[in-house]
């Protein structure tokens, strides 16, 4: 039988809730699919700080590394507010994102047709909407030497920061983008500003090559960044993948979260180059929401965004394609029978906890997968 090794790390506030709800569905897979989940569990987060004084201990790390896919709850809250910089909750986060070389961000803006007007968009707009923004995350502006505030000596300061980026930059993030679009519409649109940003001519440039290289069979547009954030409020649906670097990403994935509803409905993936020898990719998968203080402990968090993610990482790390598929059927099913939690609640339907939630999602998986 295939083993399948899974780190989770619930961390704080909420996280550990939504968690307890996939828990239940790779309890369900083990138990009558033999599908052959090990899992092990680690501290992130304000509760590393706590146990060990680090957002996430050595031991816990090396785990991570030695897993097939981390699955990754949420991380922070006022009682570590004035922990020093260093130990923060994030920078739990910030270390699995580097030291596993997570380049790739995959952030789906899919819009249940139940929830469609909850988006700040028109419904027939969003309706059915199924996007894939596909971020460079470990270069570009973020990260770019020289960073610095500079004392110009005249009373003046001066801000830098660098965007910067090298071709096999552009290729592993192009190539990423051009695979998936290959399992879904087969559409990549590449965003940049090339018309000001020399990067962005690199960019424009590298990705065409990527192209006409490798992956001529994929339909390929490109667009200058900001034209992007206007269609994607104008007409989101004209996008399959997007492909952009780590600073208009981070932006534009805000944009298309936004057209979906709430944040407790948004998973996201983080995945790195494939292994020299197994092929595998090391890969994180979380929700795009924070650990919630305002609800923590209450037993009323939405665990969609949580469970789509771990549905992302059937499809991403295990090629589990037809338990994605159900698992994702089985969040629109309960959604399209007006079961909701708090945060996407709505006239006519039934408000339930974390816990019902997340019975719901699983009675109609199970039911799906029979
Ligand atoms: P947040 O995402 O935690 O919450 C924003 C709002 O959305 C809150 O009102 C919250 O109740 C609601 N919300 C979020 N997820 C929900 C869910 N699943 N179900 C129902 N409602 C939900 O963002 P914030 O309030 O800005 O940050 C809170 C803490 O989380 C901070 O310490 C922040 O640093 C941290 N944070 C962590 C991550 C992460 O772990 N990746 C991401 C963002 C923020």
């Amino acid at each position: 039988m295939t083993t399948r090794n899974l780190l989770l790390l619930p961390g704080d506030g909420i996280g550990p809730e939504a968690m307890a709800e996939v828990r239940k569905i790779i309890a369900y897979m083990n138990a009558e699919h033999d599908a052959g989940f090990t899992t092990d569990e680690g501290l992130v987060g304000g509760s590393a700080y706590d146990a060990h004084g680090a957002a996430i201990s050595e031991g816990d790390m090396e785990k991570a590394l030695a897993a097939d896919a981390v699955l990754f709850g949420a991380v922070g809250g006022p009682k570590w507010d004035d922990v020093p910089y260093e130990v923060r909750p994030e920078a739990g986060l910030l270390r699995l994102r580097k030291d596993l070389k997570l380049f790739a961000n995959l952030r789906p803006a899919i819009c249940y047709p139940a929830l469609a007007a909850a988006s700040s968009l028109k419904a027939e707009l969003v309706e059915g909407l199924d996007i894939l923004i596909v971020r460079e995350l470990t270069g570009g502006v973020y990260f770019g030497e020289p960073k610095e505030i500079v004392d110009l000596g005249n009373g003046q300061k001066r801000g830098i920061d660098t965007q910067v980026y090298d071709t096999y930059e552009i290729e592993r993030i192009a190539g990423v983008a051009f695979e998936l679009a290959r399992t879904r519409g087969n559409r990549v649109c590449s965003m940049e500003k090339r018309n000001v940003m020399k990067s962005g001519v690199l960019w424009h440039q590298v990705v065409s090559d990527t192209h006409k290289r490798n992956y001529s069979d994929v339909a390929l547009d490109h667009m200058l960044a900001d034209a992007g954030g206007m269609q994607l409020v104008r007409a989101p649906k004209q996008f399959d993948v997007i492909v952009t670097d780590n600073l208009f990403g981070d932006m534009l994935s805000d944009v298309a979260a936004m057209l979906t509803g709430s944040l407790g409905m948004l998973p996201s993936a983080s995945l790195g180059a494939p292994d020299a020898r197994t092929g595998k990719r090391k890969a994180l998968y979380e929700p795009v929401h924070g650990s919630a203080p305002d609800i923590a402990g209450k037993g009323i968090a939405n665990p969609i965004a949580m469970i789509a993610s771990f549905a992302m990482c059937l499809r991403y790390s295990f090629n589990l394609v037809r338990e994605a598929d159900n698992l994702e059927k089985a969040i629109a099913e309960v959604l399209d029978g007006g079961i909701r939690t708090g945060d996407i609640m709505a006239e006519g339907c039934r408000q339930v906890g974390t816990v019902e939630m997340g019975d719901a999602i699983l009675a109609a998986f199970r039911r799906l997968s029979a």
